[in-house]
């Protein structure tokens, strides 16, 4: 498990609790905030601490030890003004990890100007994931890099299945699909930059990268599907 950290959730909405929860199954020390009474009685016992309190009033965050925190994260989203005005102070205690949620363009661009360490759009990433998980069947997951380029995690298409890297036209990265393959997943094994005369086996995840449109033809479901019958 990675070190221990503090780090203060503020903004109960989806985002937040999701954010708050998740930190603290990965074992960290998590304080939750909400004005909300209700939403805070709605995370009893699934974070470290919840609070209700406005967190746009200073002295209600330094009472709460805030300012020796290393991360906070603030989740408030349609109320710009209260997400400005929080983050200002959260900066202003010189929290050295301040990452703060945008509903909008402006209101990322604004957050930026008071240098947060990063500005997250769920709305956006999750329709930009959307959008990839339904054009790119057979892709595991996505982690995209540019609008047309990423990371993926796909299942080898099952004519492979029982070739070597190079005999699929996976090896020496870009040579036939134009994609690199980072890593093979292998249950709980993970082979980092396989040798070119690597097996590929059933149930192998393939770590990949490369443009869309290469990921893809890779994974489409064409090829599913010839396969399939010819099994
Ligand atoms: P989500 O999309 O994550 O569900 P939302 O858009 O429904 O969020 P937001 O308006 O972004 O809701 O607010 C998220 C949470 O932030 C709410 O639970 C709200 O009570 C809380 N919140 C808003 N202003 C403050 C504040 N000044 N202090 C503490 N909590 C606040």
């Amino acid at each position: 498990m990675a070190q221990q950290t503090q780090v203060a959730v503020i903004g109960l909405g989806r985002f937040g609790v999701t954010v708050a929860t998740t930190l603290y199954q990965m074992g960290h020390d998590v304080l939750a905030i909400d004005q909300n009474p209700s939403k805070v009685q709605d995370l009893a016992g699934q974070v470290t601490y919840a609070v209700a309190v406005d967190a746009t009033d200073e002295a209600n965050l330094r009472e709460l030890g805030i300012e020796n925190f290393e991360y906070a994260v603030v989740a408030i989203g349609a109320n710009t003004e209260a997400s400005i005005m929080v983050t200002v102070i959260l900066k202003s205690m010189n929290i050295p990890v301040v990452v703060a949620r945008a509903n909008t363009k402006l209101h990322g661009e604004t957050l930026d100007r008071l240098r947060v360490s990063s500005v997250v759009y769920p709305e956006s990433d999750m329709g930009s994931k959307l959008a990839h998980d339904l054009f790119l069947p057979g892709v595991e997951q996505y982690m995209e890099l540019t609008s047309t380029y990423g990371f993926s995690k796909i299942k080898p298409p099952l004519k492979y299945l029982n070739q070597t890297l190079k005999e699929s036209g996976f090896s020496n990265i870009r040579d036939r699909y134009g994609i690199a393959v980072i890593a093979i997943q292998r249950e709980n094994e993970i082979i980092l930059s396989p040798d070119e005369n690597e097996n590929l086996v059933e149930d192998d995840i393939l770590v990949i990268a490369g443009p869309d449109d290469q990921i893809s033809k890779v994974v489409g479901a064409n090829e599913f599907k010839v396969d399939e019958t010819t099994e």
